[in-house]
């Protein structure tokens, strides 16, 4: 089936059955009965550890991946710990220098408690390759990277990983299942933030690992998801399962969209520099065009003179809004340096923008206006 068929149908029946409802009732029930014996015929027996409409979020997210499990979480952030979580103090994981989420929780979190790691840049296959331990059981990848649009390869660096005895997780919120194949690039699990694109409309927040096999170490993402209890509400779930259902439509208008802006912005003399995989002058257009299908509904731009320029920027916008986060119907904009701690390294000229699905004219007037402050 393709991509587009399944975000419509993938965690719902696909054998037709009589009286079936089409949309899934929400089951708020945090208990389930026990039938006489003592069993519980439908596998439900308290909602931290499942629920139906949990489980039908599990099936649609290994559907859309082309997994063999799935564990749903409370955000992304929750289902990130609960992968570090699943390894040993003394174990090294590398990640990509990018959402700063990821190395907070790494490094104030995770760090204290002994997992060892290294952020590098991970688009450089060489500084991948020497940051390399025995010790190393992880790389976490994020392509393209949040929010400085860096390209990593993720065949190439599966590879690595594997003759190096550790495995490979793609952060995939960027790049959708619609347009990037984790798994059939050789990734072992992926992570979803699904506040993002598989979300859609910014009103729920959640997170999800795939895994590729249902094997010893996802048994025990699960045995964390389900002890620990950092999982999504019924609603959440269900409103989740419901925006899957567009997610094709939007995430390639976004694409659209973006490509059309991050062209726009290139040529605009207030511009520094637009980043956007989809343009020929990006670093990692062509492993981008290998990997993916579309470039994606993010981009970041730097404003020439810096952080006072593109806070000036964003000021005049009428319809991209100032907000964080991303994958939404709307379009947003976010200062990155003034949300993160000093240092982290996003330059301070950088605005990040979420492309929406609004029509690319009245984005670009708009950023053209906004720009015209500067
Ligand atoms: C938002 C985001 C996360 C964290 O997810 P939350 O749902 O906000 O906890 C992780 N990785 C990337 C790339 C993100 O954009």
């Amino acid at each position: 089936m393709k991509i587009e068929t399944l975000t419509v149908h993938a965690g719902h029946s696909l054998t037709p059955n009589e009286n079936e409802p089409i949309v899934p009732a929400i089951t708020l029930s945090t208990i389930f009965e026990r039938a006489e014996d003592c069993s519980y015929k439908h596998g439900h027996i308290y909602t931290r550890a499942s629920n139906p409409n949990r489980r039908a979020l599990e099936r649609a997210l290994v559907e859309l991946e082309g997994g063999k499990a799935a564990a749903a979480f409370a955000s992304g952030s929750a289902a990130t710990l609960a992968v570090f979580q699943a390894l040993a103090p003394g174990d090294h994981v590398i990640a990509t220098e990018g959402f700063y989420g990821t190395t907070k929780l790494l490094l104030d979190v995770m760090k204290p408690w002994g997992l060892e790691c290294s952020l590098v840049n991970t688009s450089d296959l060489g500084l991948l390759r020497s940051a390399i331990r025995p010790t190393t059981k992880l790389i976490w990848l994020e392509t393209p990277s949040n929010p400085q649009m860096r390209v990593s390869d993720i065949a190439e660096v599966a590879k690595l990983a594997h003759s190096s005895g550790a495995r490979l997780l793609c952060d995939n919120t960027v790049g959708t299942p619609i347009l990037q194949r984790c798994f059939e690039l050789g990734a072992d699990m992926v992570m979803h933030s699904t506040t993002k694109y598989l979300c859609g409309h910014s009103d729920v927040l959640g997170g999800a690992i795939v895994s590729r096999e249902d094997d010893a170490f996802f048994q025990k993402i699960r045995m964390i998801q389900s002890a620990g209890g950092a999982v999504p509400s019924p609603f959440d779930c269900w409103l989740l399962h419901r925006g899957i259902r567009t997610m094709s439509l939007r995430v390639r208008t976004q694409a659209e969209n973006a490509l059309a802006i991050a062209k726009f912005l290139a040529g605009h003399p207030a511009v520094e520099k637009s980043l956007y995989p989809g343009l020929e002058t990006h670093p990692g257009h062509d492993i981008a065009r290998k990997q993916m299908k579309q470039f994606g509904g993010l981009l970041s731009f730097l404003v020439r003179g810096g952080r006072e320029q593109a806070i000036r920027a964003t000021t005049g916008l009428r319809i991209i809004r100032r907000a964080s986060s991303l994958g939404g119907t709307e379009s947003t904009i976010e200062h990155r340096a003034s949300v993160e701690p000093p240092n982290f390294g996003t330059p301070e000229g950088l605005l990040r923008l979420s492309v929406g699905i609004e029509h690319v004219d009245d984005l670009i007037a708009d950023l053209e206006q906004g720009l015209s402050k500067v």
